[in-house]
């Protein structure tokens, strides 16, 4: 991605006590002297949205607006994206195909997945209520026409809208026509979708409270979900999400305030970016202060979100279950993001059959699809227990789940999601009066701008043995790490095209050895920037290793060090050593070493 944030739009968030006439001479000012203008307001959050003049950089908008003295913070409009495997959709295929396909391939009971997470078993164990959670599908939209949803009453439906007149907000939520959920992406109330991600993340959702194939069978045919026949969960579209599969920041928390505002009880986000943003981290925390549980999926770059954070499957509020994605085998998919520090349980995500627009079902892979059938077991839950909060129906969906050794380096739980488990075990939980307050601690992740970008890439750093140097904060393996450097020999330098990289990165090439507990490694480090340095060693090292680094000096007066952590990059198949300080004094160092480096 070129660029990581919308070109000339900001949110600002104003401090707490800050007056509406404070805010309205803000935006007086900024629109006479800069000509930017506001594009939209969370006025519940004290949050605006700007967009400036053309020319104005995003940077520049920054530091015209960051020392108002009413402003808590200002940051860009990040751009994120669908979490969907590329390119390997199936083909579609109709209801009826696809039912013969499903039957003959599984023992003849559908599933969308055979992987298993007893689906079937949970629906068994049901309570019979009328009930009936909302799953907000916070995604490309919903083909709210299909009939896998239309048969069972299965979306939302706003009925003052749905019974009010075109053109006309006749609920007051102040969205017009917003019957089935609303679209951010083109500000209307038609939230179709016109990707196919939605549909099939909406479906799996659905999917994982009843079996939506099943229904030609037992239901009323012509979409008449009379009595006994309505759905158990209702689906509410809310787009934001373009046909691109990307989305903004922006638009992502007026979907979230939307959903929780109009009733969901449960919010599926399957989409992310590495990109930290305090304003989605507020929209995260306004979500458990409501007790709805954010289920987001862990991301498909094949990396270590302790590492490299995908959000906003990485905010730590007690409200977000980060989801990665298992195979039928339960081994996790290649393509699956992981963190044992970091995600917390896995779910089938590999080749899951679901629908798609225009009355098609198809299969797809991402931990897009893991994360809904999270979400549909998560509103099982709240049907069973309605007034149970979003603290205590993470521990009682993680509980529930399914040891799975081979999960345990990927996932804080190490299991696998397990519907029946999850709605028998909320059935004999009594519920908890109250959950644990949890106030937004934006520097536990923001470390300033040169955090707004990270990649997936495997870049990390050098260093040194260590004076004591793991301090062991919250990493499950705490090896330390000790680096030797021999003298760097420089063969190579070389100013890389960087593409808006976090850091500009040099390759170099030296013998290095690295010690790690009383092992001694020897390798090369190939790269090294600000951020980090790019390693080469043949033996497996222990990815979230804490190590106190040092690097010799090109000329031989001195060592510059540095604390960092070893990053496994699978994409690139390279270990890294990240810093995790940004002091003034190190940065300056690795500077004069990198300018060093250049002029050698
Ligand atoms: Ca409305």
């Amino acid at each position: 991605m070129a660029q990581n944030y919308v070109p000339g739009e900001v949110i600002v968030k104003f401090k707490n006590q800050t007056s509406k006439t404070t805010m309205s001479s803000f935006n007086k000012r900024l629109s006479s002297k800069a000509k930017v203008r506001m594009k939209g307001a969370w006025t519940s959050m004290k949050m605006h949205h700007y967009k400036a003049a053309a020319g104005q950089s995003v940077d520049e908008m920054i530091a015209e607006m960051a020392n108002d003295p009413s402003v808590e913070y200002v940051e860009p409009n990040y751009i994120v994206s669908k979490t969907e495997q590329v390119g390997v959709r199936g083909e579609l295929l109709t209801e009826l195909e696809f039912s013969s396909l499903a039957s003959s391939t599984i023992d003849g009971s559908f599933s969308q997945t055979s992987a298993p997470i007893q689906a079937d078993e949970a629906w068994d164990n049901l309570s019979d209520t009328s009930v009936r959670p909302i799953i907000a599908v916070i995604d490309t939209g919903v083909d709210y026409t299909h009939t896998a949803f239309t048969r069972w009453c299965a979306m939302w439906e706003n009925t003052l809208e749905k019974n009010g007149s075109a053109g006309v907000d006749d609920d007051g939520n102040g969205y017009v026509d917003d019957i089935h959920g609303y679209d951010f992406y083109n500000n209307d109330g038609a939230p179709y979708d016109d990707d196919g991600h939605g549909t099939h993340v909406a479906g799996i959702a659905l999917g994982a409270t009843q079996d939506i194939l099943a229904s030609p069978e037992v239901a009323p045919s012509g979409g008449d979900c009379a009595d006994g026949y309505e759905s158990r969960v209702r689906i509410m579209a809310v787009k934001f999400l373009g046909a691109d599969g990307n989305g903004t920041t922006s638009d992502a928390i007026k979907g979230i305030y939307y959903a929780i505002n109009n009733g969901a009880s449960v919010l599926n986000n399957s989409w992310g970016g590495g990109s930290y943003s305090r304003s989605l981290h507020d929209a995260i925390a306004y979500a458990y202060n409501r007790s709805i549980p954010v289920v987001a999926a862990a991301g498909n770059a094949a990396s270590n979100n302790d590492v490299y954070p995908m959000f906003p499957a990485n905010y730590d509020a007690p409200n977000v279950i980060s989801v990665a994605s298992t195979q039928s085998n339960d081994q996790i998919s290649y393509f699956s993001n992981y963190g044992s520090s970091t995600v917390h349980m896995a779910a089938p995500g590999s080749a899951i059959y679901s629908t798609y627009p225009g009355n098609f079902y198809t299969y797809m892979s991402g931990t897009s699809m893991a994360a809904p059938f999270v979400s549909g077991v998560a509103a099982m839950i709240l049907r069973e227990q309605p007034s149970m909060n979003s603290f205590q129906l993470k521990e009682v969906i993680t509980d529930a789940s399914n040891n799975i050794s081979s999960l345990s380096n990927y996932t804080i739980s190490g299991k696998r999601l397990n519907a029946n488990g999850a709605v028998l075990t909320s059935q004999g939980v009594s519920v908890a009066s109250s959950q644990p307050s949890y106030s937004v601690n934006y520097s536990a992740f923001d470390r300033g701008p040169a955090s707004a970008e990270t990649s997936a890439g495997g870049c990390g750093m050098v260093s040194k043995l260590g004076k004591g140097g793991s301090n062991g904060k919250g990493f499950g393996s705490m090896v330390l790490l000790g680096l030797l450097l021999l003298p760097l020999v420089i063969l190579f330098v070389l100013r890389q095209d960087t593409y808006r990289r976090q850091y500009e990165r040099f390759e170099v090439q030296s013998n290095m050895k690295v010690k790690v507990g009383n092992k001694e490694l020897v390798g090369a480090m190939e790269s090294l920037s600000l951020g980090g340095a790019g390693i080469d060693v043949d033996e497996l090292i222990n990815s979230g290793s804490v190590v106190t680094m040092c690097i010799q000096k090109p000329d031989g007066s001195g060592e510059v060090e540095v604390k960092g952590k070893v990053v496994w990059s699978d994409g690139g198949k390279k270990y890294g050593i990240q810093f995790t300080e940004h002091k003034r004094r190190m940065l300056n160092s690795i500077r004069q070493l990198i300018s060093q480096l250049v002029m050698g």
